[in-house]
């Protein structure tokens, strides 16, 4: 399979996010928030749940993930910063009416024995 991977790095997807999603772990918070991107236009609702902080997961449904996963298109993802812990991001889709939308959020991420896990965004 070559398919440029839908993060945006240039690779192909068997090279850079697949792999993290196969195995529900990314070895830094900027490769988990890609591969939390390219799970999205996936519909890798289980990836996006298991990545997600045990402290949070009480706030979202695996359900709920899958729905707001398969209802827009996504288009395109630009990380404009990132550090060890948050990763800055504009993420491009159409909604489900088609509109042109962009999420524009500071995600913060954590390391809990060696895996990488989203811990919060906060909207720009
Ligand atoms: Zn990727």
């Amino acid at each position: 399979m070559n398919k440029q991977c839908p993060c945006g790095s240039q690779k192909e997807m068997a090279d850079c996010c697949l792999p993290y999603i196969r195995t529900y772990s990314a070895p830094t918070a900027e490769a988990l928030m890609r591969s939390r991107y390219t799970a999205f236009t996936l519909h890798e609702a289980d990836y996006l749940f298991q990545t997600t902080s045990l402290a949070e997961r009480r706030f979202t449904s695996k359900k709920e993930i899958l729905d707001w996963a398969k209802q827009n298109t996504w288009l395109k993802l630009e990380v404009l910063e990132s550090t060890a812990t948050t990763v800055t991001f504009k993420a491009y889709f159409l909604d489900a009416q088609g509109q042109s939308q962009v999420h524009h959020e500071k995600s913060t991420f954590k390391e809990v024995q060696g895996k990488w896990f989203y811990v919060k965004g906060r909207f720009l």
